[in-house]
């Protein structure tokens, strides 16, 4: 595999451009640090196993720094030191068979949302149930996360529910949220089959599929059958931090963990009605711990 193949691993589903000028320093500045500002748990854990260095998986064996992304398991590094995320919808990512683990930012969702995240190796995925479920993909019928709700009301509302159902969606939503959230505080109080069965009642989201692949696997696996009918969503405006974007890719590209907590995000402030106040900053925390790494390495040796 080239270098290049390795560095276009990106989720494509932000394909606008971002223009920062080269001639202002404040803009490169903020370039060279887009995660600054989120609400993350302390890294001390990670910069701990990092100065310990590699250790061997107790599964496979490899060699590995914080988690082995063979067997999505953590190494030196304990579950309860690691936040751990409740997310509003399902997520399930489908990852191509041919692609090298190591590179890929999935299994930071797998680890950070373990109840709410299931990886899928291309061709094993689900049947989707079409009014629930969709595919976050760029393409020329792709809608934004804040028209996405509307799209599935629309195939719903075309066949058994009128114009009213909507605001009473609303209402029921921020019920939802707050349900949620208690949930995720006390996890002894509710099953999570008891969660998901609440979330089909109040609205119709009940899971996101995200590619995780090369773009031209990904335009293969989004024109599989099973995922043909499902509604497809574009982000729009993310510019990406994925630390190997210099090596001369597109910066609109986003790394599949970038691709989530952007949707995600999107679906709190537009579909749920809340304000957000970091709710999901955490299923940055290692990618932005490696980004910080990358950033000073580069800077140590005096590349910026
Ligand atoms: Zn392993």
């Amino acid at each position: 595999m080239s270098s290049l193949d390795q560095d276009q691993r990106l989720h494509p589903c932000c394909r606008d451009k971002i223009t920062v000028s080269s001639d202002s320093l404040d803009a490169r500045e903020l370039a060279k640090q887009p995660l600054q500002g989120l609400k993350l748990a302390s890294h001390a854990v990670l910069e701990k196993a990092q100065q310990r260095g590699r250790l061997k998986c107790s599964k496979c064996g490899g060699s590995r720094m914080f988690f082995c992304y063979t067997c999505c398991s953590l190494v030196g590094v304990s579950v309860q030191e690691i936040p751990l995320i409740k997310l509003p919808v399902k997520i399930d990512i489908i990852k191509h068979p041919n692609e090298t683990d190591g590179k890929s930012t999935a299994i930071h969702a797998k680890l950070l949302a373990p109840s709410d995240v299931t990886i899928y190796t291309y061709p094993c995925i689900p049947e989707y149930d079409k009014d629930k479920v969709v595919l976050v993909f760029p393409s020329p019928r792709a809608v934004s996360v804040q028209n996405m709700m509307q799209h599935l009301h629309n195939a719903t509302d075309s066949r058994s529910y009128d114009r009213t159902y909507e605001p009473c969606l609303k209402r029921l939503k921020r019920e939802e949220v707050q349900e949620a959230t208690h949930t995720a505080e006390n996890p002894e109080s509710g099953t999570p089959d008891e969660t998901e069965g609440s979330e089909s009642k109040v609205y119709p989201l009940q899971r996101v599929v995200f590619i995780d692949s090369t773009w031209n696997q990904t335009n293969k696996i989004s024109t599989d059958e099973r995922l043909q009918d499902l509604v497809q969503v574009e982000l729009k405006m993310r510019k990406t931090c994925f630390w190997r974007h210099q090596k001369g890719k597109p910066e609109s590209y986003l790394a599949t963990i970038e691709a989530i907590y952007y949707f995600l995000k999107d679906f709190h402030e537009h579909c749920l009605a809340q304000e957000y106040n970091g709710e999901y900053d955490n299923l940055l925390f290692f990618y932005s711990y490696l980004h910080s790494v990358v950033n000073k390495a580069k800077s140590s040796a005096g590349k910026c």
